[in-house]
């Protein structure tokens, strides 16, 4: 995590990049919500998704609020000049593919982070035993719920439970939240602000369903997408269609290796973010 006001991103200078937005697959919905906050109020209901309630949108109201630090930094990828790239998985553990993902990263010998869902971090607790080491760890919320249909207290309790649930199981504190499906809200900002989190999403990912076979389209399409400060999404279980980004996970590493990257983690990338100056 970094400290330094010059590499901090703050919520309203991250959301006026939209385009950057509508790349990391945030929800047109969502996208509506944020620019909710951003005017400082509440959507109108016909804003906001079906069956949506307007509290899950804005920022609370009720009462003094201000969590402390009084900003959320929101990254889809790192200015860096530096050749690093953040591999991380998302929504394990289970016992399908995270055992595998661990035995490629650990013959590799490089770090990944893992988003993991609290829920399955209890249930698959011996399946990271001993493994987490040299990964970091981040938040997927307790049971992979959609945060933007929350409301703040609700929210707060998937982040804060899945959070209780990391720190006793790997021993390590998550300070960074992906939620799920890239969907922000207003309470999914306040609570993670709250919680003393910042957000994390993606600038490259992995398109199995769409690129699927052969596998090689989809280790070219990885290693020529990867760009200095590149947060790449995978998946440690899900689909079948999935499996083949682990399947072809040797070769993107060898590739990105070979184009002279350096697999760190998500905390080490956003802490190589150049400085920059302040715009304001
Ligand atoms: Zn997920």
């Amino acid at each position: 995590m970094t400290d330094g006001k010059a590499s901090r991103r703050s919520i309203l200078r991250a959301l006026s990049a939209g385009g950057a937005g509508t790349m990391a697959g945030v929800a047109a919905g969502a996208l509506g919500t944020i620019g909710g906050v951003a005017a400082g109020g509440l959507l109108d209901d016909a804003d906001a998704m079906p069956g949506t309630p307007v509290s899950a949108l804005g920022v609370p109201t009720a009462g003094p609020w201000r969590p402390h630090p009084g900003h959320v930094d929101i990254s889809w990828a790192v200015d860096t000049s530096q050749k690093l790239v953040a591999l991380t998985f998302d929504d394990g553990p289970m016992p399908d593919w995270t055992p595998m993902v661990h035995d490629i990263l650990d013959e590799a010998k490089i770090p990944a982070t893992f988003f993991m869902v609290g829920r399955r971090v209890v249930e698959h607790a011996r399946l990271i035993h001993g493994r987490m080491d040299r990964h970091a760890v981040g938040n997927h919320t307790w049971a992979h719920t959609d945060l933007t249909r929350l409301t703040h207290p609700q929210a707060y309790g998937a982040i804060h439970r899945a959070h209780t649930a990391i720190a006793e199981v790997t021993g390590k504190e998550a300070r960074l939240l992906r939620p799920p499906l890239g969907n922000i809200g207003g309470t999914t900002l306040s609570a993670a602000g709250q919680l003393g989190y910042d957000v994390v999403l993606w600038s490259l990912k992995m398109r199995e369903a769409f690129l699927g076979r052969p596998v090689g389209r989809l280790v070219d399409y990885i290693v020529d997408g990867c760009e200095p400060g590149t947060i790449l999404l995978a998946h440690d279980t899900g689909h079948r269609d999935r499996l083949i980004a682990i399947r072809g996970l040797p070769a993107m590493i060898r590739g990105l290796r070979a184009k002279g990257f350096e697999f760190v983690t998500v905390p080490d990338l956003l802490a190589a973010a150049d400085a920059r100056p302040a715009t304001r």
